[in-house]
């Protein structure tokens, strides 16, 4: 519990500190990185054994890196991870041996759309060694005998995932997740990381928080679902989630929204940037992209959103060398935390009601209401207002959501639900 992580230059150098980690899905890497990240916020690392069971998977092998060199014929270091991560296929095996131009090959991973860049590549649940390089590099290497020198190893031990709960007046929750496996990647996903923790270190010191939040920084999909399975019992409490990731270049915010599309995140999001002067990109879920597949696969469908900025796969430098230090600025990581702050202000400051007679609309006339209706165009839109109060308060939308769905003004909502409340036919929820 250290330095404060407001500013972007603070989070751009904690992007910086942790660039060169060698993280994985598993390994020394994602616990250096969690141990850092615990120095700013109170982040506390968890651990489930390689091989346990969990839903269609199981936790993953430790994957030890301590050196990768692929040595052309003439004695020239064409891949070396130490100049680089994204050199060695992640999770690669160890493998020393002397091969072949051709035997080589198949072990080549390059991307000749960006000669320059070196791609990012895994073998996470499939044995196998490999090079990843520039397109340009490879497509110059000569025929000979080259030397694979790959000290890596794949070892049972766990895999670690690091969590921050703090409890609020509330047990109700929010949850905020990013994944932690990747390694020489900045925005991609460090950005998410050291936003996240700078929300977490922002919302541990609040001498007040309505509802309990809990951060989650997990290993991709198998983390993720490691996580679910560990924890059924508490996800009923989980009221609002958001993944996010990808916080940290200069294009616009992008909210995915959840499975089914009208939880309070997928108004409260979109809100709370709106607020802040953003115009958020809001689109549709779809079963792919980060852990937001995880939160919302049927057997679990949680009210989890994503946000990120240009989401994944949309920019050029995605999972190449390219997606580095520069390619982040301190300004965008700054400016992403001020959209989570955001959403988090939004979430804390909720007005729900629940609707004392939800079976068939009330009788307006018998409670009094029709004196607040009046015949005119104004007298429409507040009964008009009534109704969408009664028939979305159902303890889960919130009155701006209301005024949105029913596309009136906030205020006449807010006037429907003092006349409700004065009625005896709504209670705060
Ligand atoms: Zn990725």
């Amino acid at each position: 519990m250290t330095e404060p992580l407001s500013s972007g230059a603070a989070l751009h150098a904690l992007v910086a500190r942790l660039y060169r980690i060698p993280r994985s899905l598993a390994g020394p890497g994602v616990r250096e990185t969690l141990t850092i990240l615990a120095g700013h916020a109170p982040i506390e690392t968890r651990e489930l054994a390689s091989g346990t069971p969990v839903a269609d998977w199981e936790a993953p092998r430790e994957w030890v890196l301590r050196s990768a060199r692929l040595i052309a014929p003439d004695g020239r270091v064409v891949a070396d991870a130490a100049v680089h991560n994204l050199h060695v296929l992640n999770f690669s095996v160890g493998h020393r041996a002397v091969v072949s131009r051709a035997e080589l090959e198949g072990h080549l991973f390059s991307l000749p759309g960006r000669p320059d860049a070196i791609p990012y590549r895994t073998s996470y649940w499939r044995e196998n060694w490999g090079f990843c390089l520039p397109h340009r590099v490879r497509e110059a290497l000569p025929a000979g005998d080259y030397r694979v020198e790959i000290d890596a190893e794949q070892v049972a031990g766990a895999m670690s995932w690091g969590e921050a709960a703090l409890a609020g007046e509330s047990a109700d929750e929010v949850l905020f997740s990013t994944h932690v496996c990747h390694p020489q990647l900045a925005n991609d996903n460090l950005s998410g990381l050291v936003v996240m923790t700078a929300l977490a270190a922002e919302l541990a010191a609040r001498p007040r928080r309505r509802l309990s939040y809990r951060f989650l920084f997990a290993p991709g999909t198998v983390g993720a679902i490691a996580w679910l399975a560990t924890h059924e019992a508490l996800l009923p409490r989980l009221r609002h989630g958001l993944v996010a990731a990808g916080l940290g270049d200069g294009g616009r915010f992008h909210y995915k929204r959840t499975r089914r599309g009208t939880a309070p995140i997928d108004f409260v999001v979109p809100r709370a940037l709106a607020r802040l002067g953003e115009a958020p990109v809001v689109e549709d879920f779809v079963p792919f992209g980060y852990d937001e597949r995880q939160f919302n696969s049927p057997g679990y469908a949680l009210p989890v959103g994503s946000l990120t900025r240009t989401p994944w796969g949309r920019y050029p430098e995605y999972h190449t060398s390219d997606d580095d230090l520069d390619f982040v600025r301190p300004e965008h990581l700054e400016r992403s935390l001020a959209a989570l702050r955001a959403v988090v202000d939004e979430l804390e400051h909720r007005e729900v009601f629940v609707n004392l007679c939800p079976r068939g609309e009330p009788r307006l006339g018998r409670h009094g209401l029709y004196r607040a209706i009046g015949g005119d165009d104004a007298g429409r839109e507040r009964e008009l207002a009534l109704l969408w109060v009664l028939n979305l308060s159902d303890g889960e939308n919130d009155l701006p959501t209301i005024a949105e769905r029913a596309r009136l003004p906030e205020a006449r909502v807010r006037e429907a639900v003092e006349a409700l409340l004065e009625a005896g036919l709504l209670a705060p929820a």
